[in-house]
């Protein structure tokens, strides 16, 4: 069930000239990636510097395991660091670090390289050899930038394990890995306090034997920290005095760069795997032409945690492979005040800046008297990344935030898929709010019914399913020590065809654009019509009171199942009780169909979020239904179900 398509296709927002004329990509693009995909993406792979070249593309003979460029040899802390040096951008700032409570750091690519050198020196020094598994369990400092790309140097494969999380879920993560290294700070500045972190890490191994040999510790906080004599090492007393030239060695393209557990949204975080050229390839690609990235000219800002793949992708990786002048911001949004990321968009000159939808969402809420307090006339673009944005927010967003000239592109991927897959080009295709529009050119997509048949254009049910049917460079190599796992989540669904599953509702409006509408997991059966979370969630959110909304399916004994609603309300709006809830409900009718109408709405303080900022719907269709909680792991506060069982009451 969905609203009308006409109205989507009148909605498009056409590339504007002035940006068109100086963008780095152009139609072309989509032609030469169509006509010969591999020679495509062997293109795009001689962005990197390969130490040994490769002749081979794709291996897809073991399918669904891929090989990409796989008799080529590269480093790739070399690709994002040294050779930017060589070129004669030593002096370039790589990163503006803002740390939370006022403090800031400028990084240079010679300072950056002369501090990945060293860590590389030291960690060569305790013995680690490539192969070896490393955690980072570090808050948004750049020692935790340094950290990654030392072990990339080193062909050491990283797992990168959100600062937010609690000891047990970093122990799953160091013992499913293997880890023999755990790099930590001694705390971490949360709202003007610091907390500590490293204690973290004691108590996660405090029980039975663990592969872990040493914990490398950063001082950020000043926080009085025990430390274990013999296991324990301070950073500025071991890496920092380090030797800051190293010799970066060439690795096999196909060399395991890192794990990345996904967010929990659905069920128990999977050790997604990849490696290193493909996934090079096309976080580069990605992010020269989906951010429009001009070297030495643009200051690119990507809010995300490096905890998240997003901050893989687009804080280290496809930047820094990029020469980026990139800022990096250590706290929340919120601290000192709501003006924070204003200020420091000011503050660098930010043009490029890639949030996520829950953020923007926030923002609203908080009011648009704050962004216009301030001058963001830097601003060139704006990107989106996490979860569907709905319409509202979209547009809030290019209005207030840019200015109603930027072009906004709203990214389509997964920790799985390693870079963008979906979305417009700016300056070359359209876009429309909401929509992720189309796959890139290198990449395909279909949107299919159960049995793989093409959906229609303008389906008004969301029956469609998201998948890619052709191998692509930064694709995952599998779910850490469980091939098994990784066939059947992502290969069972559709083995025949050999397409990989994405576990994403989509539709295809009437031209033909990709509308993603959440998890499968999450599509409603009413009366036998499929309706999507988020376009309900969307209509809510339409309302001026509403400033959030998460909609789940609850068993229901005559339709199947029944819509329940959460909504977060904006500070203006008031609690008017049953009439609110009345008039929310008319909304959904009168926006989507009178089948769409939910059967609870509840008025909540806070949603359940991961600490990526996305809605986890499981656990509130638990709440729903009077279940227990599922694995709450990943949840950013447990304590919102206090609240929301208050009000679901
Ligand atoms: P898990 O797989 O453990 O449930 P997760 O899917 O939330 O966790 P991620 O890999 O971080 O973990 O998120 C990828 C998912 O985020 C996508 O599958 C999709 O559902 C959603 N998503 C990301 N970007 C967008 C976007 N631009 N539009 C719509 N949905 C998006
Ligand atoms: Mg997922």
């Amino acid at each position: 069930m969905t609203t009308d398509s006409s109205a989507e296709h009148l909605d498009a927002y056409p590339p504007s000239a002035e940006f068109a004329a100086a963008a780095n990509g152009d139609a072309s693009l989509y032609d030469r990636a169509g006509a010969d995909r591999e020679g495509f993406w062997a293109e795009q792979a001689r962005r990197l510097h390969w130490h040994q070249p490769f002749t081979q593309v794709l291996d897809w003979t073991d399918a669904p395991f891929a090989k990409w460029f796989a008799d080529g040899k590269l480093n790739v802390a070399y690709n994002c660091v040294d050779r930017h040096v060589l070129d004669g951008h030593g002096d370039q700032v790589a990163i503006h670090w803002e740390g939370e409570p006022g403090d800031s750091r400028d990084l240079t690519y010679s300072d950056l390289l002369a501090e990945v050198s060293r860590a590389a020196n030291y960690l060569t020094g305790l013995g680690l050899v490539a192969g070896d598994r490393v955690a980072i369990y570090m808050p948004m400092v750049p020692e935790a930038i340094v950290a990654m790309l030392a072990s990339a140097r080193l062909g050491l494969t990283h797992s990168v394990v959100f600062a937010g999380f609690s000891p047990s879920a970093l122990r799953q993560r160091v013992d499913d890995a293997a880890a023999k290294l755990v790099i930590t700070t001694d705390g971490q500045w949360r709202r003007g306090k610091p907390a500590p972190l490293k204690t973290a890490v004691d108590e996660a191994l405090a029980e039975g034997d663990s592969t872990v040999e040493h914990v490398l510790v950063v001082r950020r906080t000043g926080l009085d920290t025990p430390m274990v004599e013999g296991r324990d090492l301070w950073w500025d007393e071991t890496v920092a005095l380090a030797f800051p030239e190293h010799e970066a060695q060439a690795f096999d393209a196909e060399h395991p760069l890192f794990i990345l557990y996904t967010s929990g949204t659905t069920g128990k975080p999977k050790g997604i795997l990849h490696t290193s050229g493909g996934y090079l390839t096309q976080a580069a690609y990605t992010h020269h032409y989906v951010f429009d990235h001009k070297p030495g000219r643009d200051v690119y800002w990507c809010t995300a945690d490096i905890g998240w793949v997003t901050g893989h992708s687009y804080i280290v990786y496809g930047p820094l492979a990029n020469r980026v002048t990139e800022v990096v911001y250590e706290g929340t949004p919120n601290f000192p005040d709501e003006h924070r990321h204003w200020q420091i968009i000011e503050k660098y000159g930010v043009s490029i800046y890639y949030t996520a939808p829950t953020l923007v969402r926030t923002f609203m809420k908080w009011g648009r008297e704050i962004p216009q307090a301030h001058d963001l006339s830097s601003l060139r673009l704006l990107g989106s990344v996490g979860e569907p944005i709905n319409p509202e927010a979209w547009r809030w967003y290019r209005d207030v935030v840019g200015g109603n000239k930027t072009p906004i592109v709203d990214t389509w991927w997964q920790t799985e898929t390693g870079a963008i897959m979906i979305s417009p080009l700016p300056g070359v295709t359209h876009a429309k709010p909401g929509a992720a529009m189309t796959p890139l050119p290198g990449i395909s997509a279909k949107v299919v019914d159960e049995e793989g048949n093409p959906v229609e254009l303008g389906e008004t049910e969301a029956n469609g399913y998201l998948v890619l049917d052709h191998p692509w460079p930064s694709m995952l190599r599998g779910i850490w020590g469980d091939n098994e796992r990784y066939r059947e989540t992502y290969w069972a669904r559709y083995a025949e065809k050999g397409w990989y599953f994405a576990g994403d509702g989509a539709k295809l409006d009437k031209d033909g654009d990709l509308w993603v509408l959440g998890r499968v997991d999450d599509v409603m059966n009413v009366s036998g019509h499929r309706i999507s979370t988020a376009e309900v969630e969307s209509a809510l959110v339409g309302h001026t009171g509403v400033a959030e909304a998460a909609v789940v399916g609850a068993s229901d004994d005559t339709t199947g199942q029944g819509i329940v609603a959460f909504v977060i309300l904006t500070a203006e709006a008031k609690n008017t009780g049953d009439d609110l809830v009345a008039e929310l409900k008319a909304e959904v009718s009168r926006e989507i169909s009178p089948i769409a109408r939910p059967r609870e709405i509840h008025v909540v303080p806070e949603l359940p979020k991961t600490r990526s900022g996305k809605i986890m719907r499981r656990l509130l269709r638990d709440v729903a239904e009077g279940r227990e909680l599922g694995d709450t792991s990943t949840l950013v506060d447990p304590n919102v179900f206090e609240a929301i069982r208050a009000g679901n009451a």
